[in-house]
């Protein structure tokens, strides 16, 4: 029987474990880290709930020690695409029926299992399949997938609070129904919890999905469904269909049922699938809505009263972390002239001091590019910077594949501030600076808001507040996740909902109501208790 008016309290955050040097934690997670690094584990496809395994595979690697393999993982060819839509679509008469409440309840225990029993699997498994930190792991795969799904089942319990006002011999509600169809989710490499988030936000809502990760972080992934499942999820709800991108897209995004696209990944392949689906509008049962996080080009504007200390560790952090392959990671810097000698000296020392190395690894502060490809990409933007006469390597402009994927952190002072390092996402440990006259401050700001086109993360930094209040209001457009005096990375669920605009995508907030409310197609209901028995008006009357 459902007769209460349920309410679901915002969490707290998880709390960010320290892994101190004998922790329990710690040796939790090492011998975690000990086991998965020793065996190999087959992935299948998970179709309906049920394991296929298509024969055809391919090898998940460390990419900091690409000789180890961790997984082989079977690959979809379009028949099991095929299945997986019918799957969904099955599952969804259910799924998209149950009261809401149960649907939060399996992700609440989901939340809990990864807090609990599944802490360290989730957390090695990022390590190692994506070459994490432990601490980079922890923000990412244990906590900020908690987060997500927590605040999730929160703000679906305020929407379904959302109702329309009744008037006189009328009753009016609002059914907030599960999207006629699938959703297609498509989830990028970098972090563990996009993945677990582009499915079980859409799922919270009363919808079913196809999901396709990406194939180099088919590992955490993999266990991220294995949690779910054990958590309550019926089969079909989520179909786990790893494979090639343009194979599974092309057959997904075909299909009359397709309702909405939950998209993080690069702005090429979001304006690809945009495109197809315009092309395919008219085939469609309803229009696909569609959500898309993209790339980032994030800047760092120093206004002169900025503090360099301040400034030097913050770019560090915020543009190498994760090898900066973080859609919000800075990659290009802005510096008035007074304050580079200053800021540069403390830049170079501390890229210079980074240690790099295997995850297992606790002092390394940096590990490896993800892979072979984005170390081409990185290395090649890397090796322009020292061909030209209009920039100069200040630190780092060193790599190495021979083990794993390695880059120094490295720093490009140009003196071109259209640069092609200043323009182009990267996905990469390399932050370009330009230097700035003093005087020229709003010709700088002016720079920044233009030169590329991404509107991600920016960060501000100085101690006049009545100038980064200007900075602030000029910088309007340029970021949907904006900093005073911090780094432009490390948003928080439920703390600083997430997303850009302009080509950084469609800033549906990840985390928030905001995304929840695209999983929804609300339905009015209106009842009249008494009719009228004329159909003429009181107007018409002599
Ligand atoms: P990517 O675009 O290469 O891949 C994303 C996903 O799309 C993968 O699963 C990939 O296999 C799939 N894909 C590729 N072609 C496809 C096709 N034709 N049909 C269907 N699926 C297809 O991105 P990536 O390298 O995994 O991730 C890095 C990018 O993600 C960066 O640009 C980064 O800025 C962005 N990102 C953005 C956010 C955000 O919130 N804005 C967060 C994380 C990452």
């Amino acid at each position: 029987m459902n007769n209460a008016v349920y309410n679901f309290q915002l969490p707290e955050n998880e709390r960010i474990y320290d892994y101190l040097k004998g922790s329990a934690e710690r040796v939790a997670l090492d011998n975690e880290l000990k086991r998965q690094a020793t065996e190999e584990v087959e992935i299948p496809l998970i179709i309906n709930g049920k394991e296929i395994y298509t024969g055809v595979t391919q090898n998940v690697v460390m990419p900091h020690n690409h000789s180890v393999v961790l997984a082989k993982y079977h690959m979809a060819t379009e028949k099991e695409v095929k299945l997986a839509i019918d799957s969904a679509m099955n599952a969804h008469k259910v799924w998209s029926n149950l009261a809401w409440t149960v649907r939060a309840s399996i992700l609440l225990k989901a939340a809990e299992l990864m807090a609990t029993k599944y802490r360290a699997l989730l957390s090695a498994s990022t390590m190692l399949g994506q070459s994490k930190n432990i601490f980079q792991s922890e923000i990412d795969a244990v906590c900020e997938t908690i987060d997500f799904l927590k605040y999730n089942a929160s703000f679906a319990s305020r929407i379904y609070q959302i109702q329309p006002k009744s008037a006189f011999s009328q009753l009016n509600r609002m059914e907030f129904r599960a999207l006629e169809g699938f959703v297609f989710a498509v989830s990028p490499f970098n972090f563990t919890s996009i993945a677990s988030n582009l499915n079980m936000a859409p799922v919270m809502m009363g919808n079913t999905t196809v999901w396709k990760p990406a194939t180099t972080a088919i590992l955490s992934n993999y266990y991220l469904m294995k949690i779910f499942m054990e958590a309550g999820l019926p089969a079909g709800v989520i179909n786990f269909v790893p494979g090639s991108g343009p194979v599974i897209g092309n057959e997904v995004l075909q299909s009359k049922d397709l309702a909405g696209i939950h998209f993080t990944g690069s702005n090429g392949t979001f304006n690809h699938l945009w495109g197809t689906v315009s092309q395919n509008l008219p085939n469609y049962k309803s229009y696909p809505r569609l959500v898309g996080e993209t790339g980032g080009k994030d800047f760092i504007f120093v206004h002169p009263s900025a503090d360099a200390y301040e400034v030097a560790v913050n770019a560090v952090r915020g543009s190498f972390e994760y090898q900066g392959q973080k859609c919000s990671a800075s990659s290009r810097m802005y510096v008035p002239k007074s304050l580079w000698p200053s800021i540069k000296k403390l830049l170079v020392e501390m890229a210079e001091d980074i240690k790099m190395g295997d995850v297992m690894d606790h002092k390394n502060f940096m590990n490896a590019v993800i892979d072979n490809k984005s170390y081409t990409n990185i290395v090649s933007y890397i090796d322009y910077a020292k061909s030209s006469s209009e920039a100069n390597i200040i630190a780092g402009g060193t790599y190495d594949d021979s083990v794993g994927y390695f880059i120094r952190p490295t720093i490009i002072e140009t003196t071109n501030p259209r640069f092609k390092s200043m323009e182009e996402e990267i996905f990469g440990p390399v932050l370009t600076v330009f230097v700035y006259e003093d005087k020229d401050l709003d010709r700088a700001i002016e720079l920044c808001d233009t030169t590329s086109p991404y509107g991600l993360t920016g960060a501000i930094f100085g101690k006049d507040r009545v100038a980064l209040a200007s900075l602030c209001d000029k910088f309007r457009y340029a970021a949907g996740n904006f900093y005073f005096n911090d780094k432009p990375t490390g948003a928080i669920v439920g703390l600083q909902p997430f997303g850009g605009s302009r080509a950084s995508g469609t800033n549906d907030k990840a985390g928030g109501e905001f995304n929840l409310v695209r999983w929804v197609s609300p339905r009015t209901i209106k009842e009249t208790f008494v009719s009228p028995t004329d159909y003429r008006y009181p107007y018409m009357m002599e």
